[in-house]
């Protein structure tokens, strides 16, 4: 029987090697760390449950929702009602057709601006992230919110993205409905999902548990070093595992620092890829004083966090009886704050707001993820494609967000492993 090595043991890995056992093959998985589940993993702290960033499961695959029900049938489904902070108020969620709260000014001159926004024929042919939320929104709205969130999620200038990733993601309102969100606060809901998966136990990582069933993962093996030629894998104790067939969900950028003599053109395109890390800031309280949204967007540029959420409003089993938590999101381009930096920018910023109480804070948690968003710059599509095809030109076969190098929710990357068996 061919020997299949599968690296990584996130959501895509499992799936490539649930698929391969499903056809009869028997894949080894190699995983760096002493567990699976990847981003879709999750830890515990004194009885406190925390996700890696946010994660619920919307997805219209039913494939996906089959396997996600088998893993977990207890299944707490959400009605979606995220909210933004902006200059220190709440707004629904999204806020170009919630304005309410603002003061009549900035309605005005959202509302002006949205009126003045030049005719495009066809937005699609946008290429300029910058010109699509000029053109979407209206100059005011767009510099005062779209463009400064993108600073702060995607690390760059919105001129420096390209657009076809965004898809659904920004919800694109008529006039009317601009104009309505500012006289009234009752507007309907207009957010992407209409509902958000999460199970009752378990956090995400719950999700997965059918895909693990029988398949033989070796933990506590990073690899450190790919030889296409001896078609072999080693790790960093020292391990050599041998294949027929490799595939990884790595991030590119990884699998490229383990091969010897790569061309030129594949050295410059791993150069040119450009991705987000995160830092997870976790808060645990001994109250259940916390905003009742699931999950808020923050605008404002003096609080380091862009999203924030509640692992105990995604389940109550997330934390102990009586208690509540947060998790914040804070992105940068490397590891480059401090303990402190990160604390005074997130945690103070919540208690000088009135949204905490620094007396209920029990604990705070915070580590580091090297990989969260891959940014779509415009050299993102040339990039990826030299590299995915270099690496399939010498027997690398790549799934996954960051193996295929995409904005992939958790239900495309489990797709993304599972069609490659
Ligand atoms: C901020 C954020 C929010 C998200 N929210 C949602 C959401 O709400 N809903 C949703 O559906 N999706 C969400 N996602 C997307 C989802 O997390 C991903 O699509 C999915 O988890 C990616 O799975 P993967 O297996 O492709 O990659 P990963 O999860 O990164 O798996 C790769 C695996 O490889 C291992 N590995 C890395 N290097 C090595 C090495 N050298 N040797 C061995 N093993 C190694 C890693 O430890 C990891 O287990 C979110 C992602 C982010 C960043």
């Amino acid at each position: 029987m061919s020997k299949i090595i599968i690296l990584g043991a996130g959501i895509s890995g499992l799936g490539a090697g649930y698929s391969f056992r499903k056809n009869g093959c028997d894949p080894i998985l190699l995983e760096k760390n002493p567990t699976y589940g990847g981003l879709c993993d999750n830890f515990e702290i004194k009885g406190f449950y925390f996700d890696h960033f946010v994660h619920f499961s919307f997805t219209n695959d039913g494939e996906v929702k089959r396997l996600f029900q088998l893993s977990a049938p207890n299944i707490i489904r959400h009605t979606p009602n995220p909210y933004n902070i902006y200059n220190k108020k709440w707004i629904k969620h999204p806020a170009q057709n919630n304005l309410y709260p603002l003061s009549s000014y900035e309605k005005q001159q959202i509302i002006t601006d949205f009126r003045k926004r030049p005719i495009v024929s066809d937005i699609n042919q946008i290429q300029n992230y910058e010109e699509w939320l000029r053109a979407q929104y209206g100059d005011y709205f767009a510099e005062h919110f779209p463009m400064i969130y993108t600073q702060k999620y995607w690390m760059c200038q919105a001129r420096e993205l390209e657009t076809k990733w965004i898809g659904n993601r920004l919800y694109q309102p008529s006039i009317e409905e601009v104009i309505r969100g500012c006289e009234t606060a009752d507007t309907p809901v207009t957010y992407y999902a209409q509902e958000m998966c999460y199970p009752q136990k378990g956090g995400y990582k719950a999700f997965l548990r059918v895909l693990t069933e029988g398949l033989d993962i070796k933990y506590n093996s990073e690899i450190v070093e790919i030889s296409p030629i001896g078609r072999s894998v080693r790790t960093q104790k020292g391990d050599v595992y041998y294949y027929d067939r490799l595939i990884s969900s790595l991030p590119l950028p990884e699998i490229l620092s383990m091969l010897k003599d790569l061309p030129d053109d594949v050295i410059s395109a791993g150069e040119q890829l450009r991705y987000t890390s995160g830092y997870l800031i976790s808060i645990a309280l001994k109250t259940k004083n916390i905003p009742p949204y699931l999950w808020w967007y923050v605008y404002d540029e003096d609080i380091l966090a862009s999203r924030v959420y509640s692992p105990s409003l995604k389940s109550p089993y997330n934390v102990p009886e009586g208690c509540s938590s947060l998790q914040l999101e804070v992105y940068v381009k490397q590891d480059a704050y401090t303990y402190e930096e990160l604390f005074n920018k997130t945690v103070t910023r919540l208690v000088e707001l009135n949204i905490i109480e620094e007396m209920d804070i029990l604990f705070v948690d915070i580590r580091f993820e090297k990989y969260a968003n891959v940014v779509f710059d415009h050299n993102i599509y040339n990039s990826r494609k030299v590299i995915r095809d270099y690496l399939f030109s010498i027997g690398i076969e790549t799934i996954g967000r960051f193996g295929e190098w995409d904005y992939f929710w958790s239900d495309q990357s489990l797709k993304s492993g599972m069609d490659i068996a």
